[in-house]
């Protein structure tokens, strides 16, 4: 600790991650699950050996708006109008690799969206030089992330004259690795004498495309936990409190469960909403649920709906007949009338449930016989 330096209060978040100073207006836009993330590329031009892109994605020139693959820019558009979002986040792979895209991203989004559709970019700065810094600010870029993955990129950063920036606000995004804990020590540090406003620190993360570089170095998953590493927990926490001890910065700690039990569901929700059939019911954060009847072709179709609007009085846009999956979709609170239903129940029904994403994941199928 530096002399004098005294040590500032450490905050839990409503959604239970930590903080320390301000949550930056990114991580709050994220935690509600109002962000859309824009993954712009798979490719990148480092290769950390934790880095946790699936291996769909991994290395490819591929672009989704959340789950939803992007051929044109009206695609990310849609997505953004089919979650509500109140802001973007433009993540990689590098993203500023194709900075011409990101640039057009941002002026489209901000175009469409307003002013106060709040965006913020992750990259490696690599590729970040004085000139688009500027023109990232000037087209409108709210936050900048920056990955601080090795000395090299620490070297870079410390020389670039963050002060001379307006409105972008600047941090920095590490990941809690046990044997990094000492250079993140003294980027923290250099972080803070350089004029960075915050620290976004996040739990390592076993995934598909790291597990086996993670196993080699010794790590296991934590207890409780589905993905987060043993001892990560731990330096995120170390690290917080070596923020608290500087005089200006923000730091947050973002735990994996975040991503997956918060910051998705919210977003699916969000989506859930948006996507909603009248004959579906959201039954928890982002999950979709209806009852579905199996026939064999569509006269079977055809005549099971019939059956369904005179018998129980439903009204046409309660029950959809899906070709695609040979079957009847409709209200799933009346799947025990049907079961017992002496012309019903010689077929093949149940309640389904879905995730409100773009391909819509069938997660249960509960059969009723
Ligand atoms: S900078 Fe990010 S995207 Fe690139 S290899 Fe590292 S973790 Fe993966």
């Amino acid at each position: 600790m530096e002399a004098g330096n005294k040590e500032r209060k450490i905050r839990r978040s409503r959604f239970n991650s930590l903080y320390v100073g301000l949550l930056p207006l990114g991580c709050r836009l994220c935690l509600k699950g109002a962000k859309l993330v824009v993954f712009l590329t798979g490719k990148c031009n480092i290769n950390c050996f934790y880095c946790p892109i699936s291996l769909e994605r991994k290395g490819k020139n591929v672009t989704y708006a959340n789950e939803a693959p992007v051929t044109v820019y009206d695609d990310i558009l849609r997505e953004a109008e089919t979650m509500s979002a109140e802001g973007a986040s433009i993540t990689g792979g590098e993203p500023l690799l194709y900075p011409e895209k990101v640039l057009n991203i941002i002026a489209l989004l901000k175009d469409s969206f307003g002013k106060k559709f709040h965006i913020h970019l992750y990259t490696n700065a690599l590729k970040l030089n004085d000139n688009l810094l500027h023109e990232l600010e000037s087209t409108g870029l709210d936050e900048l992330r920056i990955h601080v993955a090795n000395n090299v990129i620490l070297k870079k950063v410390v020389r670039i004259s963050w002060k001379e920036l307006s409105t972008l606000s600047v941090g920095a995004e590490i990941p809690a690795i046990p044997e990094m804990k000492g250079f993140f020590v003294k980027t923290i540090r250099k972080l803070q004498e350089t004029g960075f406003k915050f620290i976004n620190i996040n739990e390592l993360e076993f995934s598909d495309s790291n597990k086996e570089e993670l196993m080699c170095r010794g790590y296991k998953v934590r207890n409780g936990s589905l993905y987060g590493v043993e001892g990560s927990e731990e330096t995120a926490i170390f690290l917080l409190k070596e923020i608290a001890r500087q005089r200006s910065l923000s730091g947050h700690y973002c735990p994996s469960f975040i991503k997956d039990g918060v910051q998705l569901r919210m977003r699916l929700s969000r989506r859930a909403k948006k996507i909603k059939k009248p004959y579906e019911t959201e039954i928890e954060k982002g999950v979709l649920c209806k009852a579905v009847i199996y026939c064999k072709n569509n006269l079977e179709l055809l005549k099971i709906k019939k059956y369904l609007l005179d018998r129980y009085s439903l009204k046409e846009k309660l029950v959809f007949l899906n070709r695609d999956k040979e079957r009847i979709e409709t209200v799933y609170w009346l799947i025990d009338e049907f079961s017992n239903d002496p012309l019903l129940k010689k077929y093949k029904m149940g309640v389904v449930e879905e995730l409100a994403t773009y391909k819509r994941i069938e997660t249960t199928f509960i059969p009723y016989d």
